[in-house]
């Protein structure tokens, strides 16, 4: 066929083609969705669009056809032949079906487009009417709404056109704060699905503890060096000055605690099915810490992460000294090991992800094309992209538009 010979793309769903919309709902059963078309098949109808859901048990299918011309079709048919015919199987079957006419496509969507995620646990009807609302009040369309997933939260995501992502954010980022669900708001398109790093703090993120105090509780200043953290962390004191002062408390320790403090650290919940399915989808995945190397490169090696950095705590002649060696990784060098990984992965920035929960997390999370604040003190939760509330991390993929079968789809299938 010729270039000439192709009909123009809008012959189907031009403005002023009669069209049909064919809804069906009822019970769900086998071959409800062939036996549909088969009945339009033969008044020789063009399919525009479909949609179909299916909800306990319930489906629901939208059919978007053009209408048959009166000389169309094999029985020498018209649209209400189409009508009856389609009424009848419908009854048949037991299901309600309804036909409305009218000219062309869906109404083109709205310029500015975005995913509204929301996870609740639980989801709460009031909470769903407020963020709808919320959409509303911004010019948003929502233009579609499925479920991600029912375990550990209920996440659910909107398909919303016609507003900015920024106003979406604005919005919705209060609001969420005031009902205690998270909302994510991330912009649709291509870039969404081209995300391929993931970079992780450690502490309190990756892992429900601070290394620092597990290593104070054996030196026995564990009180001190508590204090300490949640200044740093509340970001009112200086990262260095504060790492320095707390390593100092640890000089002395036989260097056989670094072996019990890998032992102590526990994992967050969703922690490892965030690093497998990461994974699995072929992204790269790193931690940054301001903790410790002797600590990270076992997580690095237990998870089988492609990137790990951190301070290392000095040892010398089986004791810690109470300094640590080379680079500090501060604030500011965690937003540059993101940048050295994403470059070292091949990866544009714009493309990366950063998930932590510290002050010192913020260069890193405002660096990354999505910055996620995970269980974060209020400082970083309102500087990020957006923010996680729920204690399970693999609720991050969510946000990535990663549904829970999928998740569990790929542990299957190892
Ligand atoms: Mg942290």
């Amino acid at each position: 066929m010729s270039a000439s010979q192709i009909p123009p793309a809008t012959a189907v769903t031009g403005d002023d083609v009669p069209t049909l919309l064919v809804k069906i709902f009822g019970k769900d059963r086998p071959g409800i969705t062939a036996g549909l078309f088969d009945t339009l098949a033969a008044y020789s109808v063009d399919v525009v669009d479909i949609e179909q859901v299916v909800t306990r048990g319930r489906i629901t299918l939208c059919a978007l056809v053009t209408a048959p011309s009166p000389a169309q079709g094999a029985t020498g048919s018209s649209e209400g032949d189409l009508r009856a015919t389609v009424h009848s199987w419908a009854e048949s079957l037991n299901l309600q079906a309804e036909i409305i006419s009218g000219r062309g496509d869906n109404r083109p969507r709205g310029t500015g487009r975005s995913h509204v995620t929301v996870l609740g646990h639980p989801l709460t009807a009031e909470s769903a009417a407020a963020i709808a609302a919320a959409i509303t009040s911004t010019g948003g369309n929502i233009d579609r709404i499925f479920r991600l997933a029912k375990y550990p939260v209920t996440a659910v995501e909107f398909a919303v056109s016609g507003a900015a992502t920024e106003a979406l954010r604005s919005v919705l980022a209060p609001e969420a704060a005031q009902l205690g669900v998270d909302v994510a708001v991330v912009a649709a398109g291509l870039q969404r699905r081209a995300q391929r790093l993931v970079v992780m703090d450690v502490d309190s993120t990756l892992i429900q503890d601070e290394v620092i105090e597990l290593f104070a509780a054996h030196a026995g200043c564990e009180a001190e060096v508590a204090e300490v953290t949640t200044a740093a962390m509340r970001g009112e004191l200086d990262f260095e000055q504060s790492l320095h002062a707390r390593v100092e408390l640890l000089g002395g320790l036989d260097a056989s605690v670094v072996e019990a403090v890998r032992k102590e650290v526990r994992l967050t919940p969703g922690a490892r099915t965030l690093v497998r399915t990461l994974k699995r989808l072929g992204y790269q995945v790193g931690v940054v810490s301001g903790g410790f190397t002797q600590v990270t490169d076992a997580l690095k090696e237990e998870l089988g992460l492609d990137f790990a950095s951190a301070n290392t705590l000095e040892i010398v002649d089986g004791k810690l000294t109470g300094r640590v060696t080379g680079a500090i990784v501060d604030r500011a060098g965690k937003a540059r090991l993101l940048r050295e990984f994403a470059q070292q992965a091949g990866v544009p920035l714009a493309q990366t992800v950063a998930i932590g929960d510290g002050a010192n997390d913020l260069d890193m999370l405002n660096a990354a094309g999505l910055g996620v604040a995970f269980n974060a003190k209020p400082v970083v939760r309102e500087a990020a992209h957006t923010a996680v509330n729920v204690p399970f991390l693999d609720t991050v993929l969510y946000l990535l538009g990663i549904t829970r079968d999928e998740v569990e789809a790929a542990d299957t299938h190892e």
